[in-house]
């Protein structure tokens, strides 16, 4: 496959047509993406009151071919009682996450056992029944409970609330698995854990970072905001293991200049090995300090640590961070002279920092360089982790952690008079290691894919299938429904944001909250996610069948909590920030979060003042004569775990079960680019692997695909953020014999 070379332009234009046709032609789809709904995919966020496709500036088109991929999905025909007929589990399993995707939308309730032997379409009754059954079996620390960074404000929060007075804290969401060192780290900086800057900021921005992310992927709408600061003369420097096409050139489809004649992206593009960016950061940082360049006034009046950090910067050797980083010391100097002159900096980083076992002192790194330079707390500068789904921080902001803030719980506590559990909760790995010891024996999963986000695969299926019972809340099918089964698996068929029934909440990355208003329900099955909860709790823990109990009795009328303006009067009570949700849906007045965004320098940490970090350089790993450090990738087809093409166009490649490998390394190792191979990694192997040459990746590093790599990946969590490291993955790679082409 011929590698493009610049994302987005003409073929991103041609795709949306392929699209528009598969929805049923350019008029439904354009009607879909202009309904009043939160973009369903990635944080940067889009629509809402201001109409589909415009962002919070104001800005119209703003739409890119992951909101098209996510909108045309739900606009899938059903999947029919047959199917469930023809399709096992283990023809399941033979599917591709991108045809289980394709399968449709899922319809009426399953119910599978190991004795059924397949999906068994139930009724709704029966299915609430099931789980209630079970319920009232356990105890509730024997429950966990994940949620997806793509349900609404609403479900997250009633959600949260129904585990809690059930009798457990073992609650978590899928950031745990990617963004949580960003809020772990930056709560560590500035004790906010989310962006410091609103959008507008990055239009008086002169230097943008992006590092360890690939947005012209993710999060495509980010190249128009870069192609700007290019425009104003401004610098946008990449720090990525991997040459990224699109971060490197973009045709912005929806500027005409740009479409025609293409747009430089990266001013500066850096390559560090993969898990060498701590060493990369802290030698900008101690060129800042050889330099003179950093802000003696504002480190010493709005930051502490700063003569700890200084000495160890000055400490720390040249040749450990040009060793570990794998940046020369010149390239250094030279971010750290561009760093210099920049007058707004703003640091984005994605995944390619959050996914190590240092993930947290990566961000507080991050953190260090920004303050050097008095890049936070006023606008135009600041710090910017940039989000996966597009509630990601919604489902955090609404109370979906193990533990509650002390404010939150005790708001909870005196808004519904009730008493929560102070058991301490489970994170996402935790969880699974409790389903695999038998202590967890049921698991309840909003959205997502649990099964196929997790490190370690065999590990994760096997421990899903030590539970008693899975249920799963999901629009499309999903590797989790063929590999996460446990001895009695429920799938319940949610609506999608733009199919419900009344207006749900979303935040964006920049603390922004935004009213979708649903809409017409597509297919007759579906039931609302928030009706699905309030449905099981009251028969969980409403009033039970005894005739003197009254609805009164139980502390939660949860028939009233199926309206999301009640919940939403609750959250406006119990979140931080959040007062403007009560009446949202009658104002139409959608809101930045109040506290989160630092135009001035001061800061809710104990002192006041933002914290630096001073950190031990980690040790470069796979440097031995047959290993490589491996990165788990998502291809521009797919987000997060759903796949929506097979191929990977900005990187010339057109299938998954390949290995990005430079060809210094093919050599290095003794192998022949038309060999199939076996990678091996420290939870496991994968066979048949393709070796695909890849220049634009540094040598000693390669790259798989999430989640099919995921079953070379161990468990090893960073200990502050419990986030896996999907990346520098130590692996060797053996011949096998040669491919059949
Ligand atoms: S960049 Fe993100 S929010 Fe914007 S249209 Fe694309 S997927 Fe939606």
């Amino acid at each position: 496959m011929k590698k493009v070379r610049s994302g987005g332009g003409w073929p991103a234009v041609a795709y949306t047509f392929r699209k528009a046709q598969e929805a049923g032609g350019l008029r439904k789809l354009w009607k879909a993406m202009r309904s009043k709904n939160a973009c369903k995919t990635c944080a940067l966020g889009m629509g809402g009151q201001r109409g589909g496709m415009v962002n919070e500036s104001g800005h119209f088109p703003e739409v890119c071919k992951k909101s098209l991929q996510a909108m045309v999905a739900d606009m899938q025909g059903g999947i029919g009682p047959e199917f469930w007929k023809q399709y096992t589990p283990a023809e399941l399993k033979s599917l591709t996450p991108r045809e289980l995707e394709n399968c449709g939308r899922l319809t009426h309730p399953v119910l599978f056992t190991p004795e059924l032997k397949r999906f068994q379409p139930i009724s709704w009754d029966d299915a609430y029944k099931r789980i209630v059954i079970k319920l009232k079996e356990l105890s509730a620390d024997q429950t966990f409970w994940y949620f997806s960074g793509r349900s609404s404000n609403e479900a997250g929060f009633l959600l949260q609330l129904f585990a809690r007075l059930y009798g457990t804290n073992n609650v978590n969401n899928c950031s745990y698995y990617c963004h949580q060192a960003s809020g772990v780290g930056l709560t560590s900086v500035t004790g906010s854990g989310t962006a410091t800057i609103t959008l507008e900021d990055l239009d008086h921005a002169d230097l943008v970072f992006v590092i360890g992310g690939n947005p012209a992927s993710n999060h495509p709408r980010l190249m128009r905001t870069l192609m700007q600061v290019r425009r104003r003369g401004g610098q946008v420097i990449v720090i990525n293991p991997l040459v990224e096409t699109g971060m490197v050139r973009f045709n912005v489809p929806s500027d005409a200049r740009s479409l025609l004649l293409g747009s430089e992206i990266a001013s500066l593009y850096v390559q560090p090995h993969i898990g060498g960016d701590l060493a990369l950061l802290t030698g900008i940082a101690k060129r800042l300090v050889e330099l003179d360049a950093h802000d003696s006034a504002f480190l010493q009046s709005s930051c502490d640590h700063w003569w700890t950090l200084k000495a160890h910067l000055l400490a720390t050797p040249w040749e450990e961070i040009v060793e570990k980083s794998g940046v020369e010391a010149t390239q250094i100097n030279e971010i750290a002279e561009r760093y210099a002159q920049a007058k707004n900096a703003i640091f984005s980083w994605t995944m390619g920092i959050t996914h190590h076992a240092h993930g947290v002192q990566n961000v507080q790194a991050i953190g260090n360089l920004a303050l050097m330079r008095g890049m936070v707390g006023r606008p135009g500068a600041g710090l910017m982790p940039i989000r996966g789904h597009s509630n990601v921080q919604g489902i955090g902001s609404v109370g979906v952690t193990p533990k509650l803030k002390d404010a939150v719980f005790q708001r909870l506590q005196n808004h519904f008079n009730v008493s929560l559990p102070t058991t301490v909760g489970r994170d996402t790995m935790a969880c699974m290691e409790g389903s695999a010891s038998g202590d967890l024996k049921l698991g309840f999963c909003l959205g997502g894919n649990l099964y196929g986000s997790n490190p370690d695969a065999n590990y994760a299926q096997q421990a899903i299938e030590n539970l008693e019972m899975m249920v799963y809340l999901n629009t499309t099918l999903n590797t989790g429904h063929a590999f996460g089964l446990a001895k009695e698996t429920i799938i319940l068929p949610v609506l999608a944001r733009d199919e419900e029934p009344q207006p749900t909440t979303q935040e964006s990355m920049f603390n922004y909250v935004r009213l979708s208003d649903g809409g017409p329900q597509r297919l007759a099955g579906p039931k609302s996610e928030v009706e699905v909860i309030a449905t099981i709790a009251e028969r969980a823990l409403g009033p039970t069948e005894d005739a003197s109990a009254s609805a009164d009795d139980a502390p939660i009328n949860w028939k009233s909590m199926q309206q999301t303006g009640k919940i939403r009067e609750a959250i406006a009570e119990v979140i931080p920030g959040f007062q403007q949700i009560k009446d949202i849906d009658q104002s139409k007045q959608e809101f930045q979060i109040g506290g989160r965004t630092f135009h001035e320098p001061k800061f809710p940490t104990g002192s006041g003042r933002a914290q630096l970090h001073a950190h031990e350089l980690p040790a470069l790993r796979g440097q031995g004569a047959d290993q490589l450090r491996l990165m788990t990738i998502r291809s521009e087809g797919q987000f997060n775990t759903v796949v929506y093409e097979d191929y990977d166009l900005y990187r010339g490649v057109e299938r998954r079960d390949v290995i990005l490998i430079h060809p210094d390394d093919i050599k290095r190792l003794g192998l022949d680019p038309s060999m199939t191979v076996t990678v091996r990694g420290p939870a496991g192997s994968l066979g048949n692997v393709r070796l695909h040459a890849f220049e634009e990746i540094r040598p000693g590093n390669a790259a798989m695909y999430y989640p099919e790599a995921n079953v070379l990946v161990s468990r090893q969590v960073d200990p502050d953020s419990k986030t896996p490291a999907f990346k520098g993955v130590v692996v060797t790679v053996e011949r096998e014999q040669l491919a059949v082409v």
